[in-house]
């Protein structure tokens, strides 16, 4: 058993984790990061990045590397354990990780993202990756001139579809219920696209496809009002029904929301208890970016830095 001790804890190795060390580091704080065993976050499964400041385009996994370089340029200790569970009730604050390693810290910044939800179906899961996305900007391309469908009715799956049409010839928007939960203009933008047509009051019962090469070639839907099913004939599906929080470590011990978010105080990293922030997707389900989840971890990181120099 290894025991170490730090004044910052980062728990996550995203980019709002990244930022938070590089910003702790800088600040003579020593901090350590547990980043778990395939850090890198959502942006590892994305490909062109164009929307991150300094970069025209890169890659995801590549902007990823350049943080995780730039924070172990600035001696970030990092661990590639995960943490199994964190005692919030003594000061200093404990982490217990997987491989054993027990850490001690006067502060602690949870940047552990969140994770997009799934249908929860077999055949979704076979086709993951085959035709089957969580990702219109990352595989839209692939769809050149085919047929695809999103299901869900938030902004992202609207926003998913409206991308597809840039792609695709032909994208059917799948909605559980008769209205959508998209903001109203985004809603304007899909209901006038020739290319769009929304298949209401429905939900895809399974995903049909060959197997060699396995490729997606249909969907079984139910419209759940008459329980009429049909089959609908694409080429890909992708699923926009939102997203989880990664918030598990501390749901029993800090302030969430009832979709599982920690609560932060407004315009701030500070969650419900003292010495513990956090920063990017796991507190943010609004924004969701990469800069903007780099930012709150600067924000965690100098708060963590004003909250030791007052104690
Ligand atoms: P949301 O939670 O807003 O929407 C999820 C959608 O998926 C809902 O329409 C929901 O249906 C549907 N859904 C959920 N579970 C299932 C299921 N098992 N089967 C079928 N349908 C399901 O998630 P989003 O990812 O769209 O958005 C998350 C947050 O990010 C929101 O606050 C959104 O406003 C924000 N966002 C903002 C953007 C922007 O401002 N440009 C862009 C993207 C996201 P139902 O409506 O029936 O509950």
């Amino acid at each position: 058993m290894t025991s170490l001790s730090t004044e910052v804890l980062i728990i996550g190795g995203g980019p709002a984790g990244y930022t938070a060390a590089i910003y702790a580091a800088r600040a003579n704080l020593a901090p350590i990061q547990v980043l778990g065993y395939q850090p890198g976050g959502q942006l590892m499964i994305t490909t062109d990045v164009e929307n991150y400041p300094g970069f025209t385009s890169i890659q995801g996994p590549e902007l990823m590397q350049h943080m995780a370089d730039q924070a172990e340029h600035v001696e970030t200790q990092m661990i590639h354990e995960t943490v199994e569970k964190l005692d919030l009730g003594t000061q200093p604050f404990k982490a217990y990780l997987d491989g054993g390693t027990i850490i001690e810290a006067q502060a602690i910044i949870l940047a552990t993202g969140a994770q997009a939800k799934w249908l929860g179906l077999d055949s979704e899961k076979k086709f993951l990756g085959y035709g089957v996305s969580g990702c219109a900007t990352c595989d839209g391309f692939f769809f050149k001139g085919k047929t695809v469908a999103v299901v869900g009715g938030g902004n992202t799956a609207v926003e998913e579809a409206l991308y597809l049409t840039h792609h695709a010839n032909k994208v059917y928007l799948i909605h559980r219920r008769d209205s959508l939960r998209a903001e109203k203009i985004a809603q304007d933008r899909l209901l006038n696209n020739p290319k769009i047509e929304v298949i209401w009051n429905s939900v895809v019962e399974e995903v049909t496809g060959d197997e060699n090469p396995l490729s997606v070639t249909g969907l079984t839907l139910k419209n759940v009002q008459t329980q009429e099913v049909q089959n609908l004939s694409v080429d890909g599906l992708f699923v926009a029904i939102g997203h989880t929080p990664q918030s598990q470590l501390v749901k029993d011990t800090l302030d969430l929301d009832e979709e599982g978010y920690i609560l932060t105080t407004p315009g701030s990293t500070q969650t419900s208890l003292k010495g513990i922030f956090a920063a990017g997707d796991v507190q943010d389900k609004t924004f969701r970016q990469a800069i903007t989840a780099a930012g709150q971890g600067c924000m965690a990181a100098l708060e963590a830095e004003r909250h030791l120099n007052s104690n």
